[in-house]
């Protein structure tokens, strides 16, 4: 489809439930092509990349640069193959999120680890979490340090594989081996053909998510960070943690920030255009005042872990208890990443002992 002269959304399939497309975006510019975002690094999703390009008129070779929101396998995955084919292209982040790639995703084994821990400090059973481990849904943790760690580790893999676990596929299909050629600073100017894109940091959704504007046409080109229906997750984790982020504080200054800007229309990576986008922003961030209210009163009169509380609040999807470990382990984010900013206002008060626990005030 055709946004403006020059400017195409196009679609390449992905296999998330309630998400089946991810849109890439292609700017034409003379002889080559720029593409902010593109898709899973998948054959299915490479195929679709070269038919698009060849209704336009070129070859995934034309490709001169493609600009990443984020480095969520959905948007970057397919770096790999963009370099394969177009060699001299160049790669292009937020400088925030190369950090961020560096710190989590080149170390994951290690990330995925910790995690582990965590998810038990934070209150999930210590026997779910060994047998997800054991069953080979999360972390590998010790698998290398034993014959039968090893033997574990890959009837785990050939488990994986047959089941055609979700995990799979973002591990097979995110390369890990890429390095961006260019990155951007919050407000930096890119210019090519007709186009102008100011890069607009709107971390929240991850740390170094990168939206991008264009002023001549007025149009917001906006990731993840916002979506016409579903609201995209907001999670802390161990290293946010760590690090002293407070992801929905950011994700809400991120919205004002993107609501700020003069858009005539946002378009989004999933699902279909933002008419209203500073109305959206704003529904988001209502969203989330009345998500901090349901998470403190899911704390209920005494102290409770942040997978209580998650038990006690509203999922749109399944109740709590029947999520997966991965699952889980995302919803705990949603939920501490409330209590976090719950935390900042004065509202809640967090016990570290065993457990991390947390008391209204
Ligand atoms: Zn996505």
């Amino acid at each position: 489809m055709e946004i403006v002269p020059g400017l195409h959304q196009i679609r390449t399939p992905m296999n998330t439930p309630g998400l089946s497309y991810v849109m890439p975006y292609v700017f034409e510019d003379g002889d080559g092509v720029t593409l902010f975002d593109a898709g899973y690094g998948t054959n299915e999703a490479t195929a679709a990349m070269t038919d698009a390009l060849a209704e336009l008129g070129h070859r995934p070779a034309d490709i001169r640069r493609l600009i990443v929101s984020h480095a969520h396998p959905d948007h970057l995955g397919m770096a790999g193959w963009v370099k394969e084919q177009a060699p001299d292209s160049e790669l292009i982040m937020l400088e925030r999120e190369w950090q961020w790639i560096r710190h989590r995703w080149l170390d994951f084994q290690h990330w995925e680890d910790q995690s582990n821990a965590w998810l038990i400090r934070h209150g999930i059973a210590k026997s779910e979490v060994e047998a997800a481990d054991r069953a080979g849904a999360i972390g590998l943790g010790g698998a290398l340090s034993s014959p039968r760690g090893l033997k574990r580790l890959i009837g785990s893999a050939i488990g994986r594989l047959r089941n055609g676990n979700p995990d799979r596929h973002w591990r097979r299909s995110f390369r890990m081996d890429i390095e961006p050629d260019r990155v951007l600073q919050d407000g930096e100017i890119l210019e090519f053909g007709d186009f102008v894109l100011q890069a607009v940091w709107t971390p929240g959704h991850t740390p170094g998510h990168l939206c991008v504007y264009e002023p001549n046409h007025r149009l917001m080109l906006t990731g993840d960070h916002v979506l016409p229906r579903i609201t995209p997750n907001v999670s802390m984790h161990i290293d946010d943690e760590e690090g002293g982020r407070s992801p929905l504080a950011e994700y809400m200054d991120s919205l004002a920030k993107t609501a700020r800007f003069d858009a005539r229309c946002g378009l989004p990576a999933h699902e279909w255009d933002i008419e209203d986008l500073p109305g959206r922003c704003n529904e988001l961030i209502q969203h989330h005042e009345e998500r901090l209210e349901e998470v403190r009163l899911g704390i209920g009169d005494g102290a409770a872990t942040a997978s209580d509380v998650s038990g006690r609040v509203h999922w749109n999807t399944r109740p709590f208890e029947e999520f997966s470990i991965w699952q889980k382990r995302s919803a705990l984010g949603e939920t501490l990443s409330h209590l976090e900013v719950l935390r900042d206002q004065g509202r809640v008060r967090r016990f570290d002992d065993d457990k991390t626990r947390w008391e209204c005030v």
